[in-house]
Formats: structure tokens, C-alpha cells, sequence
């Protein structure tokens, strides 16, 4: 059943139509699909002629500020209590791009103190939020483009200009790597299309989006490749480590290794790729992606208190450097067996 079933349609378009502020939050650390889709919302909400904002748990990357609107978010912890006093005077919320309250942190009591009608647009796998309506689809790539088709089928696309077709094509260019990975979906091109007929340049976008580094990007993403990168062409799987020590050297900023974990999937063999960011002494960020049959979201739910996507997913790990590195080394056995079965499986059925 499709999550825009006409009944779920009419909800939300009723919703809209009667609200006059509206809070649209999405996930802390906030990525192109989190801020693309909730700022395309934002801005078709505005020719609406609604009070729309958009508050985010901490801040975006810098590399994502040149977006649109993305100037006026509420950062809600810089920005508590206007953060707090958005939610409870609004007359409906849109979270999107998570499916746990416990992806916005902080902000989650704000959302729940609040009265206000709650919609979820989502594209995660199992999601555990119960809102008074939830558009969950993870057969779709991006929020992004689930907000398009919502909009669309309500009949409100026509309020979606430049600006929010911008966003909404940066939210789908990232969350598939430019259209190079979950793109086979032809509507994707549809809803494309209906973007650029908006006046997006795409070409612009992709420079922004995938072309633009800062030089301590550059050199951190080298040297984490260089020396930070351990593969293990017998177990399927690469391990790349960034220390406080070494965040501090390259004068790490946040972003400056978005993709880096991708990277050792290009090495024949690697079915898994595991990154482990040391974010303060006791803290460390998993990133996980993996190609195929091959489930890092079963991973980061069971052993790392995370989530996401079936191919590419994260956690977090209350512990050292090295003691997260154990932890790792410590599910590779499991890996091995999985990955074993997996082989033996399509072995099986060819
Ligand atoms: P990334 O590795 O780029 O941070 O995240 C990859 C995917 O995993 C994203 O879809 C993101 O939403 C999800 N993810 C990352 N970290 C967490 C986490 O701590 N908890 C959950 N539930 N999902 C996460
Ligand atoms: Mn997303």
C-alpha cells in the first residue's frame, strides 16, 4: 500500500490548509535530505501564505548553508527557548527524514510538550514515532522527493517556486549520490523534471553539493585514506578511524568526511565499510555502509543503539577509540557468517 493512499492525502491537505504556523523540524546533524526537504517545505508553505519554519537539534554544516532559507533556521541548541516557544505555538508539525524522536535529540521533549498535530514524512525502514499521521516510504530515495509527491498530490505543488525546487533537488541529488545509487526509480526523473521546469540549475547545484571542498577537507579526507584506513580483504570489510587527536591536527570541521566511509566500497571484495569518528573522549559516531544483500541498519540497531537504511546506516558508541575499534573487531565473526550465507544464497539460486 502506498504511504499517499488519498485518505492519508486529504488529511494532511486539511491540515495544511487550516494551519497557520507551522514547525518543521528534522534530524541533528542535519544532511542535504534532512535540510532540502524541510526547507522546500518551508518555502512552499510561505506562498501559502503560511508562518512556516524550520528548527533544527544543532547546526547544519556549513557546507549546506548556501541553500536557500537555510540562513533563517532555528538552531535549536543555540536557540532553546525560541526553539521551544516555535513548537508550542504552532499549529502543526512536520518532522521529516526520522522515524525516532530520539534522532532530534534535545528536541525531542519540545515535540512532545506540543499540541499541535504531528506529520511524519519519512523514508527509513520500522519506524517507531506514532504521529497523528505518518507517510513513511523506504522504497523511496529521498525525504526530499516524498515531499514533492506529497505536495503534488494534495495539488499544491504549484506553490512549490525556485527555492523550494531547489532544495528539494538538493535533498535528491545527495541522498543518492548525485543519482548514482537507489536512482532507478524512474518518477525520481519525473519529479526531477517538474524541479528544473522551476528553474533549478542542476549544474550549479552539483558544484555546490559535490564539488566544493575546503582545503582541510581535502587533506583530512587524504590522510584518512591514507593512514587511517584498515581493510581486511578476508573478513569483506574496511575500518577507516578519526581520533579527537587527528579531528584536531586537521582542523576538522563538521562534514569535512561526509563520503569518506563510501569510499572503501570501490575496493573489489569489500561488501562493508565501518567509520568510527571520535566526537568527544567517551564518544564515538558510527557510520556504516555496505553493498547488497548485506544489512548494516540490522548492525547499527543491535550493537550500536542506531539505525537507517538497509545499505547505509549509523550508531554511536559510548566509549574510547580503541574500545569502539574492539567492538568492531568483535562483530566481524558474526559479519563473516552473514556475509557467508548471503554468498551461499545467491550461489544457490543461480
Ligand atoms: P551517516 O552515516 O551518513 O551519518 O548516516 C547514514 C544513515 O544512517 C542515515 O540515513 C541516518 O539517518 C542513519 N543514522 C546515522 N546515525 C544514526 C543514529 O545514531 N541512529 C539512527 N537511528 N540512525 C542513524
Ligand atoms: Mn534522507
Amino acid at each position: 500500500m502506498t504511504s499517499l493512499s488519498p485518505d492519508i492525502i486529504d488529511k494532511v491537505a486539511s491540515l495544511i490548509r487550516d494551519a497557520r504556523k507551522v514547525a518543521i523540524v528534522c534530524h541533528m546533524t542535519p544532511d542535504g535530505d534532512a535540510l532540502g526537504s524541510s526547507l522546500c517545505l518551508m518555502h512552499a508553505l510561505r506562498a501559502m501564505g503560511k508562518n512556516a519554519s524550520v528548527i533544527t537539534p544543532d547546526a547544519p554544516p556549513r557546507s549546506l548553508t548556501f541553500l536557500p532559507g537555510a540562513q533563517n533556521i532555528t538552531v535549536a541548541s543555540y536557540n532553546h527557548d525560541r526553539a521551544k516557544y516555535t513548537f508550542l505555538h504552532a499549529d502543526l508539525i512536520f518532522c521529516l527524514d526520522f522515524n525516532d524522536l530520539k534522532r532530534i535529540d534535545r528536541t525531542a521533549p519540545m515535540v512532545e510538550a506540543a499540541k499541535a498535530p504531528v506529520v511524519v514524512v519519512d523514508h527509513h525502514l520500522n519506524p517507531v514515532i506514532k504521529p497523528e499521521i505518518l507517510i513513511s516510504d523506504p522504497s523511496k530515495s529521498s525525504t526530499s522527493a516524498l515531499v514533492y509527491e506529497m505536495l503534488d498530490a494534495a495539488g499544491m505543488s504549484e506553490f512549490v517556486g525556485l527555492e523550494a525546487a531547489t532544495c528539494c533537488c538538493a535533498g535528491m541529488m545527495t541522498d543518492t549520490g548525485n543519482f548514482a545509487y537507489n536512482a532507478n526509480d524512474p518518477a525520481l526523473y519525473s519529479i526531477l523534471s517538474a524541479l528544473m521546469e522551476r528553474g533549478v540549475d542542476k549544474d550549479d547545484l552539483y558544484n555546490r553539493l559535490f564539488n566544493t571542498n575546503s582545503l582541510s577537507r581535502i587533506r583530512l579526507m587524504g590522510f584518512c585514506q591514507y593512514a587511517r584506513t584498515h581493510v581486511l580483504p578476508e573478513h569483506h570489510c574496511a575500518i577507516i578511524t578519526l581520533s579527537l587527536d587527528d579531528a584536531r591536527d586537521f582542523g576538522y570541521s563538521k562534514g569535512d568526511t561526509e563520503g569518506l566511509v563510501n569510499i572503501p566500497l570501490s575496493i573489489p571484495g569489500i561488501i562493508y565499510s565501518v567509520y568510527l569518528r571520535q566526537d568527544e573522549p567517551g564518544y564515538v559516531k558510527v557510520s556504516m555502509r555496505s553493498k547488497g544483500d548485506f544489512s548494516v541498519k540490522e548492525i547499527c540497531e543491535k550493537y550500536f543503539s542506531g539505525g537507517g537504511h538497509h545499505n547505509a546506516a549509523g550508531g554511536e558508541i559510548n566509549d574510547t577509540l580503541d574500545g569502539a575499534l574492539d567492538r568492531i573487531l568483535h562483530i566481524i565473526p558474526e559479519a563473516d557468517r552473514t556475509i557467508a550465507s548471503i554468498t551461499t544464497d545467491s550461489t544457490s539460486q543461480s
